[in-house]
């Protein structure tokens, strides 16, 4: 059977679904096609937390973020949820961009607070600090389940197509405005198509469109238990515990078996979620084993173990998730003609969702350019510094 639509959002994970929402409630009409069920495991956005954190340094990021904030907002406004807690998020250790990332978030009307260790202690007694701590208050925790649930439903509320359990197995373009898109029940003829298939990208859209290089990865952080396992302790942790980011500096000998810098959340009724960046064992996201790596499993327990006081490190429950990362772990937002794509969202993409699907709408229809940092030409950007710290 053929189909002919308008625009067709191939991947509905959190950026597909975010531009179908953008493109909805704008009254433009947007088919999306998830080869998933709803809530899937496969993919970068299940799970019941993501680090809203605002501490970068680089102005388009942070623009990004304020933009953010609101409609975080507006989303939880149309669907009746909550999504966003800001809870903040406290950066520690050798990070030099810390006072950068200060000035950058004054200039948008952002928080940013320096604590000393022992008063960052006193506040957050569930964390040892690592020198001199940059607080963002605006920060937080995004539950990224019920975030991708409330996208399909205001999407579909405002006249979207949501179609889960379809591959979309070839693209090919045909015209300025028409793309051929084969899925497992048929094909559609569509004007645009949007591709945000995350780990699947390169795959999809070999020989569609010139891509840069993505690495994908099977990341594997880890929830675990509180130490203080009782219910207040429980409720006291969903309104108190920020996010948290720990620089280590390389130079040392006490961080030699780190493999990155540290990030982590409180997950309500999971436990302190922590997990290293980016270093994940290459993968096939067809073929992946969905079973952590023992050695950096038992070096992230021992980061909890000295780092982590009000965590059990020897009761954790281990994550498995997908990492898409470009070179310099910018984003890829562009368009090719009839064809846009949003991928390499490298590890750091969920805060900015909302913003991503705008940017990817906008791109559809043809009312602004993405930013030159996210150009699927550029080369590879200087370092956005803030709290993604590289080795
Ligand atoms: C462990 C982990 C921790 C993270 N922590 C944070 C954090 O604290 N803060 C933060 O901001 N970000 C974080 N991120 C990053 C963030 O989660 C991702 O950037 C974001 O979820 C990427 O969304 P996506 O829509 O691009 O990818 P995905 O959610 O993977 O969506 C792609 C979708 O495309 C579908 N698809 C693939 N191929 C096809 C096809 N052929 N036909 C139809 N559908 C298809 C897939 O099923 C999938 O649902 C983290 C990521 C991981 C893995």
């Amino acid at each position: 059977m053929e189909e002919r639509v308008e625009t067709v959002v191939i991947g509905g994970g959190a950026m597909g679904s975010a531009t179908a929402w953008q493109m909805a409630r704008r009254g433009r009409p947007v088919t999306v096609l998830e080869r998933f069920t709803p809530g899937h495991l496969n993919g970068a956005s299940h799970g019941a937390s993501r680090n809203f954190n605002t501490a970068y340094a680089e102005p388009t990021y942070v623009a990004m973020l304020a933009e953010a904030l609101s409609l975080w907002r507006e989303l939880e406004a149309e669907t009746q949820s909550t999504l966003l807690r800001q809870v903040g998020v406290v950066n520690h250790g050798a990070n030099p961009s810390f006072d950068r990332v200060a000035a950058m978030l004054a200039r948008v009307g952002l928080c940013a607070e320096f604590l000393a260790p022992e008063a960052a202690a006193e506040r957050w007694p569930g964390i040892r600090f690592d020198g001199r701590v940059l607080f963002a208050p605006d920060a937080g925790r995004v539950n990224a389940d019920a975030a991708v649930t409330a996208l399909q439903t205001a999407a579909a509320t405002a006249g979207a197509d949501v179609r889960h359990s379809i591959r979309v197995q070839r693209l090919e373009v045909q015209g300025d405005d028409r793309v051929r898109v084969t899925h497992e029940a048929g094909t559609i003829i569509a004007r645009r198509a949007v591709v945000t298939v995350g780990a699947w990208t390169s795959a999809l859209l070999a020989g569609v469109i010139p891509m840069p290089r993505l690495t994908v990865t099977q990341e594997q952080p880890a929830h675990f238990a509180l130490r203080d396992a009782s219910p207040a302790a429980a409720a006291h942790a969903e309104t108190e515990w920020p996010g948290f980011n720990h620089a280590p500096a390389w130079s040392d000998p006490r961080y030699g078996y780190w493999y990155s810098p540290v990030y982590g959340m409180y997950t309500p009724g999971q436990g302190i979620k922590a997990g290293w960046h980016g270093v994940g064992p290459g993968t096939d996201p067809d073929a992946r084993s969905f079973q952590p790596e023992p050695v950096q499993l038992a070096a992230l327990a021992r980061y909890v173990r000295e780092w982590l006081p009000g965590a059990d490190p020897d009761t954790l429950e281990p994550v498995s998730c997908t990492y898409t990362t470009t070179a310099d772990e910018d984003f890829v937002l562009d368009r090719v003609g009839p064809v846009i794509v949003g991928a390499g969202f490298s590890g750091h993409g969920f805060k900015f969702t909302p913003t991503v699907g705008r940017i990817l709408a906008d791109l559809t229809t043809g009312t602004a350019a993405a930013p030159p940092r996210f150009a699927l030409n550029r080369a590879p950007n200087a370092a956005a510094g803030g709290w993604l710290s590289r080795r």
